[in-house]
Protein backbone atom coordinates (compact mmCIF):
# COMPACT_ATOMS: atom_id res chain seq x y z
CA UNK A 1 0.00 0.00 0.00
CA UNK A 2 1.45 3.39 -0.94
CA UNK A 3 0.91 6.66 1.47
CA UNK A 4 1.08 8.90 -1.13
CA UNK A 5 -1.63 6.61 -3.39
CA UNK A 6 -4.18 8.65 -4.89
CA UNK A 7 -2.75 12.04 -4.50
CA UNK A 8 -1.87 14.32 -7.56
CA UNK A 9 -0.23 14.45 -9.51
CA UNK A 10 -0.50 11.04 -9.48
CA UNK A 11 2.92 10.05 -11.17
CA UNK A 12 4.52 12.84 -10.14
CA UNK A 13 3.77 11.31 -6.35
CA UNK A 14 4.42 7.65 -7.25
CA UNK A 15 7.77 8.55 -8.55
CA UNK A 16 8.57 10.32 -5.51
CA UNK A 17 7.26 7.64 -3.14
CA UNK A 18 9.41 4.98 -5.35
CA UNK A 19 12.95 7.53 -4.79
CA UNK A 20 11.97 7.80 -1.31
CA UNK A 21 12.39 3.85 -0.81
CA UNK A 22 16.08 4.09 -2.19
CA UNK A 23 18.49 5.67 0.66
CA UNK A 24 20.46 8.49 -1.60
CA UNK A 25 21.74 10.58 1.42
CA UNK A 26 24.77 12.61 -0.73
CA UNK A 27 27.95 9.98 -1.17
CA UNK A 28 25.59 7.14 -1.80
CA UNK A 29 23.68 7.65 -5.51
CA UNK A 30 24.79 4.33 -7.01
CA UNK A 31 21.02 2.86 -6.27
CA UNK A 32 19.03 5.53 -6.85
CA UNK A 33 21.05 6.94 -10.18
CA UNK A 34 20.51 3.10 -11.42
CA UNK A 35 16.48 3.19 -10.27
CA UNK A 36 16.29 6.59 -13.06
CA UNK A 37 18.05 4.29 -15.72
CA UNK A 38 15.61 1.54 -14.94
CA UNK A 39 13.30 3.99 -16.12
CA UNK A 40 14.70 5.13 -18.80
CA UNK A 41 15.08 2.09 -20.13
CA UNK A 42 12.00 1.38 -19.69
CA UNK A 43 10.41 4.10 -21.64
CA UNK A 44 12.49 3.45 -24.14
CA UNK A 45 14.18 6.83 -24.04
CA UNK A 46 18.04 7.54 -24.54
CA UNK A 47 19.70 7.52 -21.05
CA UNK A 48 23.25 7.41 -20.04
CA UNK A 49 25.50 7.36 -16.52
CA UNK A 50 28.80 9.09 -15.70
CA UNK A 51 31.11 8.16 -13.18
CA UNK A 52 29.44 10.22 -10.98
CA UNK A 53 26.45 8.74 -11.21
CA UNK A 54 24.98 12.00 -12.83
CA UNK A 55 21.84 10.53 -14.86
CA UNK A 56 20.90 12.07 -18.37
CA UNK A 57 17.82 11.43 -19.93
CA UNK A 58 17.10 12.41 -23.62
CA UNK A 59 12.90 12.59 -25.18
CA UNK A 60 12.98 13.74 -28.59
CA UNK A 61 10.73 16.79 -29.08
CA UNK A 62 7.17 16.22 -29.81
CA UNK A 63 5.32 17.26 -33.50
CA UNK A 64 6.02 20.81 -34.10
CA UNK A 65 8.63 21.49 -31.41
CA UNK A 66 11.49 19.81 -33.38
CA UNK A 67 12.70 23.51 -33.82
CA UNK A 68 12.26 24.79 -30.67
CA UNK A 69 15.45 24.72 -28.98
CA UNK A 70 16.12 21.97 -26.17
CA UNK A 71 15.21 22.56 -22.99
CA UNK A 72 17.17 20.92 -19.86
CA UNK A 73 15.12 19.77 -16.33
CA UNK A 74 17.63 20.11 -14.06
CA UNK A 75 17.34 18.68 -10.35
CA UNK A 76 20.32 16.48 -7.74
CA UNK A 77 20.03 12.99 -6.87
CA UNK A 78 21.49 13.53 -3.13
CA UNK A 79 19.29 14.09 -0.37
CA UNK A 80 20.58 15.28 3.22
CA UNK A 81 20.55 12.55 5.78
CA UNK A 82 19.26 14.36 8.83
CA UNK A 83 17.24 12.42 12.08
CA UNK A 84 16.27 13.28 15.58
CA UNK A 85 18.04 12.24 17.73
CA UNK A 86 16.17 9.48 19.49
CA UNK A 87 15.49 7.96 15.32
CA UNK A 88 16.79 4.57 15.17
CA UNK A 89 16.70 5.19 11.26
CA UNK A 90 19.08 3.10 9.47
CA UNK A 91 20.07 5.67 6.14
CA UNK A 92 21.87 3.39 4.29
CA UNK A 93 19.18 0.54 3.99
CA UNK A 94 15.56 1.72 5.58
CA UNK A 95 13.13 3.54 3.04
CA UNK A 96 11.94 7.05 4.85
CA UNK A 97 8.54 6.59 6.77
CA UNK A 98 6.48 8.99 4.79
CA UNK A 99 2.80 10.68 6.57
CA UNK A 100 0.55 12.61 5.02
CA UNK A 101 -0.87 15.35 7.64
CA UNK A 102 -3.18 17.98 5.81
CA UNK A 103 -2.00 19.60 2.69
CA UNK A 104 1.99 18.50 3.52
CA UNK A 105 4.27 15.50 3.16
CA UNK A 106 6.33 14.38 6.00
CA UNK A 107 8.92 11.71 6.74
CA UNK A 108 8.68 10.41 10.22
CA UNK A 109 11.93 11.40 12.28
CA UNK A 110 13.95 12.09 9.11
CA UNK A 111 14.70 14.45 6.20
CA UNK A 112 12.09 13.46 3.45
CA UNK A 113 14.72 14.77 0.42
CA UNK A 114 11.97 16.72 -0.78
CA UNK A 115 15.07 18.60 -1.42
CA UNK A 116 15.54 17.25 -4.33
CA UNK A 117 13.69 14.30 -5.26
CA UNK A 118 10.42 16.17 -6.00
CA UNK A 119 12.86 17.53 -9.02
CA UNK A 120 13.30 13.66 -10.28
CA UNK A 121 10.02 12.86 -9.50
CA UNK A 122 9.01 15.62 -11.65
CA UNK A 123 11.14 15.13 -14.31
CA UNK A 124 10.22 11.42 -14.58
CA UNK A 125 6.65 12.18 -14.85
CA UNK A 126 7.26 14.13 -17.64
CA UNK A 127 8.63 11.75 -19.68
CA UNK A 128 7.03 9.42 -19.36
CA UNK A 129 3.87 11.20 -20.58
CA UNK A 130 3.12 10.92 -24.05
CA UNK A 131 0.19 13.49 -23.81
CA UNK A 132 2.27 16.71 -23.41
CA UNK A 133 3.69 18.64 -25.66
CA UNK A 134 7.81 19.79 -25.62
CA UNK A 135 10.48 20.70 -27.13
CA UNK A 136 13.65 18.28 -27.17
CA UNK A 137 13.96 17.49 -23.47
CA UNK A 138 17.27 16.76 -21.42
CA UNK A 139 16.72 15.66 -17.97
CA UNK A 140 19.73 15.63 -16.06
CA UNK A 141 20.18 14.34 -12.36
CA UNK A 142 23.22 15.37 -10.58
CA UNK A 143 24.76 14.10 -7.99
CA UNK A 144 26.25 14.59 -4.28
CA UNK A 145 24.75 18.59 -4.98
CA UNK A 146 24.48 19.03 -0.71
CA UNK A 147 28.54 18.23 -0.48
CA UNK A 148 30.37 20.54 -3.09
CA UNK A 149 27.97 19.96 -6.18
CA UNK A 150 30.34 17.30 -7.09
CA UNK A 151 28.14 15.59 -9.90
CA UNK A 152 27.69 18.88 -11.29
CA UNK A 153 31.35 19.89 -11.48
CA UNK A 154 32.54 16.77 -13.19
CA UNK A 155 29.96 17.04 -15.66
CA UNK A 156 30.21 16.80 -19.27
CA UNK A 157 27.65 19.05 -21.34
CA UNK A 158 29.09 18.27 -24.76
CA UNK A 159 26.85 15.62 -25.09
CA UNK A 160 23.57 18.09 -24.38
CA UNK A 161 21.96 20.62 -26.78
CA UNK A 162 19.95 22.61 -24.30
CA UNK A 163 19.81 26.18 -24.24
CA UNK A 164 17.38 26.95 -21.63
CA UNK A 165 17.88 24.87 -18.24
CA UNK A 166 15.11 24.95 -15.65
CA UNK A 167 16.76 23.97 -12.49
CA UNK A 168 14.05 22.55 -10.20
CA UNK A 169 16.38 23.24 -6.48
CA UNK A 170 14.07 26.10 -5.09
CA UNK A 171 11.58 25.71 -1.85
CA UNK A 172 9.38 28.40 -2.55
CA UNK A 173 6.62 28.84 -4.99
CA UNK A 174 6.15 31.58 -7.23
CA UNK A 175 9.49 32.82 -6.56
CA UNK A 176 12.06 32.47 -9.16
CA UNK A 177 15.78 32.43 -8.37
CA UNK A 178 17.93 34.12 -11.18
CA UNK A 179 21.62 34.34 -9.79
CA UNK A 180 23.53 32.70 -7.29
CA UNK A 181 26.86 33.41 -5.29
CA UNK A 182 30.04 31.51 -6.08
CA UNK A 183 31.97 30.46 -3.39
CA UNK A 184 35.96 28.92 -2.69
CA UNK A 185 37.12 27.53 0.66
CA UNK A 186 40.33 29.01 1.79
CA UNK A 187 42.23 27.11 4.13
CA UNK A 188 44.99 28.99 6.38
CA UNK A 189 48.00 26.91 7.88
CA UNK A 190 50.01 29.28 10.56
CA UNK A 191 53.01 26.65 11.85
CA UNK A 192 53.57 27.37 15.63
CA UNK A 193 56.49 26.09 17.76
CA UNK A 194 55.75 25.06 21.62
CA UNK A 195 57.48 25.35 25.17
CA UNK A 196 57.50 22.86 27.12
CA UNK A 197 56.50 23.18 31.02
CA UNK A 198 54.51 22.31 33.83
CA UNK A 199 51.69 25.30 34.61
CA UNK A 200 48.41 26.48 35.78
CA UNK A 201 45.84 25.64 32.70
CA UNK A 202 42.68 26.78 32.17
CA UNK A 203 39.72 26.90 30.05
CA UNK A 204 37.88 29.45 27.94
CA UNK A 205 34.70 28.73 26.23
CA UNK A 206 32.34 31.21 24.53
CA UNK A 207 29.55 28.92 23.66
CA UNK A 208 25.65 29.77 23.34
CA UNK A 209 25.82 31.34 19.66
CA UNK A 210 23.02 30.70 17.68
CA UNK A 211 25.33 29.67 14.71
CA UNK A 212 23.51 29.11 11.34
CA UNK A 213 24.49 28.99 7.33
CA UNK A 214 27.40 30.74 6.08
CA UNK A 215 25.52 31.71 3.24
CA UNK A 216 21.64 32.17 3.89
CA UNK A 217 22.45 33.64 7.80
CA UNK A 218 25.59 35.64 7.14
CA UNK A 219 23.74 39.00 7.19
CA UNK A 220 21.90 38.17 10.51
CA UNK A 221 24.71 40.25 12.85
CA UNK A 222 24.96 36.89 14.62
CA UNK A 223 28.23 35.98 16.57
CA UNK A 224 30.92 33.67 15.57
CA UNK A 225 32.41 32.08 17.84
CA UNK A 226 35.88 31.75 16.58
CA UNK A 227 36.02 35.61 16.25
CA UNK A 228 34.66 36.76 19.09
CA UNK A 229 37.13 34.36 20.91
CA UNK A 230 39.97 35.82 19.19
CA UNK A 231 38.59 39.00 20.29
CA UNK A 232 38.17 38.39 23.78
CA UNK A 233 42.21 36.31 23.91
CA UNK A 234 43.14 39.68 22.53
CA UNK A 235 40.95 41.62 24.61
CA UNK A 236 42.78 39.42 28.32
CA UNK A 237 46.67 39.91 26.10
CA UNK A 238 45.90 43.67 26.85
CA UNK A 239 46.33 43.19 30.68
CA UNK A 240 47.52 39.47 31.54
CA UNK A 241 50.85 37.39 30.23
CA UNK A 242 49.59 34.13 29.36
CA UNK A 243 51.01 31.23 27.17
CA UNK A 244 48.12 30.07 24.51
CA UNK A 245 47.83 26.63 24.39
CA UNK A 246 44.79 26.07 21.62
CA UNK A 247 42.27 27.56 19.80
CA UNK A 248 39.26 25.37 18.42
CA UNK A 249 35.96 26.06 17.31
CA UNK A 250 33.75 25.24 14.38
CA UNK A 251 33.07 21.75 12.12
CA UNK A 252 31.87 23.23 8.81
CA UNK A 253 33.63 25.89 7.12
CA UNK A 254 29.90 26.69 5.46
CA UNK A 255 28.51 26.93 9.05
CA UNK A 256 28.76 29.65 11.67
CA UNK A 257 30.60 28.27 14.74
CA UNK A 258 28.37 28.53 17.58
CA UNK A 259 30.92 27.16 20.02
CA UNK A 260 35.02 27.82 20.49
CA UNK A 261 37.61 27.15 22.97
CA UNK A 262 41.15 28.07 24.29
CA UNK A 263 43.51 26.71 27.02
CA UNK A 264 45.95 29.37 28.51
CA UNK A 265 48.76 28.63 30.74
CA UNK A 266 48.00 31.25 33.41
CA UNK A 267 49.93 32.73 36.09
CA UNK A 268 47.74 31.43 39.07
CA UNK A 269 47.99 34.51 41.24
CA UNK A 270 46.39 36.10 38.42
CA UNK A 271 43.28 34.00 38.07
CA UNK A 272 41.13 35.91 39.89
CA UNK A 273 41.51 38.61 38.23
CA UNK A 274 41.62 37.02 35.23
CA UNK A 275 38.14 35.43 35.94
CA UNK A 276 36.92 38.51 36.33
CA UNK A 277 38.01 40.21 33.33
CA UNK A 278 36.29 37.12 31.77
CA UNK A 279 32.95 37.93 33.32
CA UNK A 280 33.26 41.36 32.03
CA UNK A 281 33.71 40.56 28.68
CA UNK A 282 30.50 38.15 28.67
CA UNK A 283 28.67 40.94 30.06
CA UNK A 284 30.11 43.39 27.17
CA UNK A 285 29.14 40.62 24.55
CA UNK A 286 25.88 40.38 25.98
CA UNK A 287 25.34 43.81 25.60
CA UNK A 288 26.70 44.31 22.16
CA UNK A 289 24.63 41.83 20.84
CA UNK A 290 21.52 42.27 22.63
CA UNK A 291 18.10 41.43 20.59
CA UNK A 292 20.35 39.10 18.32
CA UNK A 293 22.12 36.87 20.72
CA UNK A 294 20.74 35.93 23.71
CA UNK A 295 22.51 33.51 25.09
CA UNK A 296 26.13 33.98 25.10
CA UNK A 297 28.15 32.56 27.76
CA UNK A 298 31.65 33.25 28.60
CA UNK A 299 33.47 30.46 30.98
CA UNK A 300 36.64 29.90 32.29
CA UNK A 301 37.98 27.01 33.79
CA UNK A 302 39.37 26.29 37.17
CA UNK A 303 43.22 26.33 36.97
CA UNK A 304 44.85 22.69 36.51
CA UNK A 305 48.30 22.04 36.68
CA UNK A 306 50.04 20.06 33.74
CA UNK A 307 52.94 19.54 31.68
CA UNK A 308 52.55 21.13 28.45
CA UNK A 309 53.64 22.68 25.21
CA UNK A 310 52.50 26.03 24.96
CA UNK A 311 53.02 28.26 22.15
CA UNK A 312 56.51 29.90 21.64
CA UNK A 313 55.30 34.37 22.29
CA UNK A 314 55.98 35.27 18.85
CA UNK A 315 53.55 32.39 17.25
CA UNK A 316 51.37 33.46 19.80
CA UNK A 317 51.12 37.04 18.63
CA UNK A 318 50.66 35.59 14.85
CA UNK A 319 47.82 33.85 15.97
CA UNK A 320 46.18 37.02 18.16
CA UNK A 321 47.03 38.95 15.44
CA UNK A 322 45.64 36.77 12.70
CA UNK A 323 42.43 36.39 14.66
CA UNK A 324 42.15 39.92 15.31
CA UNK A 325 42.89 41.12 11.51
CA UNK A 326 40.97 38.22 9.35
CA UNK A 327 37.97 39.76 7.69
CA UNK A 328 34.51 37.97 8.66
CA UNK A 329 30.77 38.12 8.14
CA UNK A 330 29.33 40.24 5.34
CA UNK A 331 31.91 42.32 3.30
CA UNK A 332 29.81 44.06 0.35
CA UNK A 333 25.80 44.31 -0.11
CA UNK A 334 24.71 44.12 -3.30
CA UNK A 335 24.04 47.62 -5.39
CA UNK A 336 21.90 46.02 -8.00
CA UNK A 337 19.53 44.03 -5.99
CA UNK A 338 18.80 45.62 -2.22
CA UNK A 339 19.19 43.58 0.27
CA UNK A 340 20.86 40.73 -1.61
CA UNK A 341 24.60 40.60 0.21
CA UNK A 342 27.35 40.31 -2.21
CA UNK A 343 30.34 39.16 -0.87
CA UNK A 344 30.76 37.34 2.75
CA UNK A 345 33.16 35.41 4.25
CA UNK A 346 32.55 33.16 7.49
CA UNK A 347 35.45 31.14 9.40
CA UNK A 348 33.69 27.74 10.13
CA UNK A 349 36.52 26.03 11.19
CA UNK A 350 39.37 26.80 13.94
CA UNK A 351 41.84 24.25 14.70
CA UNK A 352 44.86 23.29 16.65
CA UNK A 353 47.50 20.11 16.46
CA UNK A 354 50.84 20.20 17.86
CA UNK A 355 52.44 21.66 15.26
CA UNK A 356 49.87 24.68 13.43
CA UNK A 357 46.85 26.56 13.71
CA UNK A 358 44.61 26.26 10.71
CA UNK A 359 41.69 28.44 9.95
CA UNK A 360 38.76 27.71 7.13
CA UNK A 361 37.03 30.04 5.60
CA UNK A 362 34.22 29.60 3.14
CA UNK A 363 33.94 32.69 0.63
CA UNK A 364 31.20 33.84 -1.32
CA UNK A 365 30.24 36.91 -3.74
CA UNK A 366 27.92 36.92 -6.73
CA UNK A 367 30.67 39.23 -8.34
CA UNK A 368 33.40 36.82 -9.03
CA UNK A 369 36.18 38.80 -9.10
CA UNK A 370 35.30 40.24 -5.73
CA UNK A 371 35.50 36.95 -4.19
CA UNK A 372 38.88 36.28 -5.67
CA UNK A 373 39.95 39.86 -4.56
CA UNK A 374 38.81 38.65 -0.80
CA UNK A 375 40.71 35.03 -1.19
CA UNK A 376 43.60 37.37 -2.12
CA UNK A 377 43.01 39.46 1.31
CA UNK A 378 43.11 36.20 3.34
CA UNK A 379 46.26 34.55 1.26
CA UNK A 380 48.20 38.07 1.63
CA UNK A 381 47.56 37.96 5.46
CA UNK A 382 48.64 33.99 6.61
CA UNK A 383 51.69 34.65 3.97
CA UNK A 384 52.64 37.35 5.56
CA UNK A 385 52.81 35.68 8.66
CA UNK A 386 54.55 32.76 7.66
CA UNK A 387 52.21 30.86 6.72
CA UNK A 388 50.47 28.80 4.12
CA UNK A 389 47.06 28.28 2.35
CA UNK A 390 45.55 26.25 -0.32
CA UNK A 391 41.82 26.18 -1.78
CA UNK A 392 39.14 24.09 -2.54
CA UNK A 393 35.89 23.35 -4.03
CA UNK A 394 35.71 26.66 -6.03
CA UNK A 395 32.38 26.92 -8.06
CA UNK A 396 31.28 29.89 -9.95
CA UNK A 397 28.64 32.89 -8.97
CA UNK A 398 25.71 32.49 -11.78
CA UNK A 399 25.42 36.17 -12.62
CA UNK A 400 22.39 37.98 -12.87
CA UNK A 401 21.19 37.88 -16.93
CA UNK A 402 19.57 41.20 -18.07
CA UNK A 403 18.41 39.67 -21.38
CA UNK A 404 16.45 35.97 -20.53
CA UNK A 405 13.79 34.82 -23.13
CA UNK A 406 13.43 31.99 -20.40
CA UNK A 407 12.79 34.18 -17.48
CA UNK A 408 10.20 36.62 -19.59
CA UNK A 409 8.28 33.04 -20.95
CA UNK A 410 8.09 32.00 -17.23
CA UNK A 411 7.16 35.27 -15.61
CA UNK A 412 4.51 35.44 -18.39
CA UNK A 413 3.15 31.94 -18.09
CA UNK A 414 3.20 32.44 -14.71
CA UNK A 415 1.13 35.44 -14.76
CA UNK A 416 -1.42 33.82 -16.90
CA UNK A 417 -1.51 30.16 -14.66
CA UNK A 418 -1.79 31.98 -11.27
CA UNK A 419 -3.20 35.48 -11.95
CA UNK A 420 -0.70 37.07 -10.20
CA UNK A 421 2.95 38.53 -10.21
CA UNK A 422 5.62 36.19 -8.98
CA UNK A 423 8.97 37.29 -7.68
CA UNK A 424 12.34 37.50 -8.57
CA UNK A 425 15.20 36.99 -6.09
CA UNK A 426 18.90 36.15 -6.23
CA UNK A 427 19.99 34.52 -3.41
CA UNK A 428 23.57 34.44 -1.51
CA UNK A 429 24.37 30.83 -1.44
CA UNK A 430 25.43 28.16 -4.37
CA UNK A 431 23.35 26.65 -6.98
CA UNK A 432 24.55 24.17 -9.66
CA UNK A 433 23.31 26.88 -12.13
CA UNK A 434 26.49 28.52 -12.01
CA UNK A 435 28.42 25.54 -12.83
CA UNK A 436 26.27 24.83 -16.15
CA UNK A 437 26.25 28.45 -17.19
CA UNK A 438 30.38 27.88 -17.41
CA UNK A 439 30.12 24.74 -19.15
CA UNK A 440 27.36 25.85 -21.68
CA UNK A 441 28.02 29.05 -23.03
CA UNK A 442 24.74 31.63 -23.62
CA UNK A 443 22.61 28.84 -21.24
CA UNK A 444 19.87 30.71 -19.82
CA UNK A 445 18.47 29.38 -16.56
CA UNK A 446 15.97 29.98 -13.69
CA UNK A 447 15.41 27.99 -10.72
CA UNK A 448 12.17 27.38 -9.29
CA UNK A 449 10.03 24.61 -7.07
CA UNK A 450 7.19 23.59 -5.07
CA UNK A 451 6.89 24.88 -1.35
CA UNK A 452 9.14 22.94 0.97
CA UNK A 453 9.69 23.56 4.73
CA UNK A 454 12.69 23.29 6.70
CA UNK A 455 14.83 21.47 4.59
CA UNK A 456 17.81 19.39 5.83
CA UNK A 457 16.06 18.90 9.06
CA UNK A 458 13.94 16.18 10.47
CA UNK A 459 11.10 18.88 9.86
CA UNK A 460 11.29 18.80 6.26
CA UNK A 461 7.71 19.18 4.43
CA UNK A 462 6.45 19.36 1.36
CA UNK A 463 3.24 21.04 0.21
CA UNK A 464 0.65 18.67 -1.89
CA UNK A 465 -1.38 20.85 -3.91
CA UNK A 466 1.98 23.34 -4.46
CA UNK A 467 3.00 20.08 -6.22
CA UNK A 468 0.31 20.13 -8.00
CA UNK A 469 -0.11 23.46 -8.87
CA UNK A 470 4.18 23.54 -10.21
CA UNK A 471 3.00 20.46 -12.07
CA UNK A 472 0.54 22.28 -14.22
CA UNK A 473 2.51 25.22 -14.41
CA UNK A 474 5.76 23.71 -16.38
CA UNK A 475 3.62 21.49 -18.23
CA UNK A 476 2.26 24.68 -19.70
CA UNK A 477 5.52 26.18 -19.48
CA UNK A 478 6.80 23.41 -22.20
CA UNK A 479 3.61 23.68 -23.95
CA UNK A 480 4.78 27.51 -24.37
CA UNK A 481 8.34 26.71 -25.80
CA UNK A 482 7.25 26.50 -28.96
ZN1 LIG B 1 18.81 21.06 -3.07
Amino acid sequence: MRVLEGLKPERVFYYFEELTRIPHGSGNTDAISKYCMEVANGLGLEHWRDEFNNVTIIKPATPGYENAPAVIIQGHLDMVNEKTADSDHDFDKDPLKLRVIGDWIWATDTTLGGDDGIAIAYALAILEDNTLEHPRLECLFTTDEEVGMEGAVGYDASRLNGKYLLNMDSEEEGIFLTSCAGGIRYHLQLPIRRIETEGNVVTLTLSGLMGGHSGVEIDKGRGNADILLGYVLNRLAEKYTYGLISVDGGFKDNAIPREASARLMIDVIEFEALSASVAELESALRSDFAGIEEDIVLTLSQPEEKQIGFMHPEDQQKVLFLLMQAPNGVQAMSMNIPGLVETSLNLGILKTTETEVSLAFALRSSVEHRRDALGAKLAGLITYLGGTYDTTGAYPAWEYRRDSRLRELMLDTYRDVYGKEPEIQAIHAGLECGLFGKKISGLDMISFGPDMKDIHTPQECLCISSVQRVWEYVVEVLRRMK
